[in-house]
């Protein structure tokens, strides 16, 4: 019985809580030789700080004390070089924020940067840049009409001799970065938003989705307008079929057109943009 209750009693000792003067006050040291739970109390005590540290490390971690209180869009594209919220900031050359028009009516959200956009600070400058580009003509956009982003901010690769090969951001990582996105879409306040992948899915939406199933519609958002999910354009230029790579690219362009055909249709400007993940439908 009395090692259950010790059991009991070092699973429910919170080292947050540990005040060892208060402690030795209301349990003085005479009476230790009655208490079953005695012998843990010297150890737990001792261990409460590191355990303490830990719990404070195991927080989750946000970019949002990063981002300065009314900022524009320049001030946040500055801001974000110095956000430390994750660790992609580490091996990364910059952080890459978006372009694009403030009033923009089509906002794209895409993954991470790339190689290439590591190094120029840019975002979609490398071939899966380019091939959004052909898109947006073909789906009759051009890129100074609509705002371009991503999820993530930094570079996530790991080396291969000399090369940097692209790693997909952990779910802590894209949660991480978040409020960059939330805070530059409330200033650009689109009418609708165009997550490209899974990544921008998971920024925008909050929850993972089967997108062959559920892209190419947009679906209500609250506080801006319509969300619609498509593929990211680096998905089709690792498409080895170029049968199957032509059509993806149709449909691809079809989404894009969806979104314009949207995006046109919005008479009144959208609401305050706020990511809203219980208000956006399935
Ligand atoms: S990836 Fe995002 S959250 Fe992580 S350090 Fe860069 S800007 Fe901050």
């Amino acid at each position: 019985m009395e090692d259950l209750w010790r059991a009991y009693y070092a699973a429910i000792f919170n080292p947050a809580r540990t005040n060892v003067d208060l402690l030795l006050q209301h349990m003085p040291a005479r009476r230790w030789s009655n208490l079953p739970e005695a012998q843990l109390i010297q150890e737990l005590a001792f261990e409460s700080g590191s355990r303490e540290r830990g719990m404070i490390q195991k927080k989750p971690i946000s970019a949002a004390e990063f981002i300065p209180e009314g900022a524009t869009l320049p001030v946040l594209r500055e801001a974000v070089q110095a956000c430390r919220a994750c660790e992609l900031w580490e091996c990364a050359t910059q952080a890459v924020f978006g372009e694009g028009p403030a009033g923009a009516g089509i906002a794209f959200v895409g993954e991470q940067p790339g190689d290439n956009e590591d190094r120029e600070g840019r975002p979609f400058v490398g071939p899966a840049g380019q091939l959004f580009d052909m898109a947006l003509a073909d789906a009759g956009l051009s890129r100074p009409e609509v705002y371009v982003t991503g999820a993530v901010r930094h570079f996530r690769f790991e080396e291969r001799g000399k090369r940097r090969i692209h790693k997909t951001a952990s779910r802590a990582q894209v949660a991480a970065c978040q409020p960059w996105l939330e805070a530059e879409l409330a200033l650009v306040r689109p009418k609708v938003i165009v997550c490209m992948g899974n990544t921008a899915v998971l920024s925008v939406i909050g929850r993972g989705v089967r997108l062959m199933e559920e892209r190419g519609t947009v679906n209500p958002h609250r506080s801006a307008g319509g969300v619609l999910i498509t593929v990211h354009p680096g998905f089709l230029l690792r498409m080895p079929d170029e049968k199957r790579k032509a059509s993806e690219y149709e449909r691809f362009v079809e989404d894009i057109k969806t979104a314009r055909t949207f995006a046109e249709a919005q008479r009144t400007p959208p609401l305050p943009y706020r990511l809203d993940r219980a208000s956006t439908a399935k």
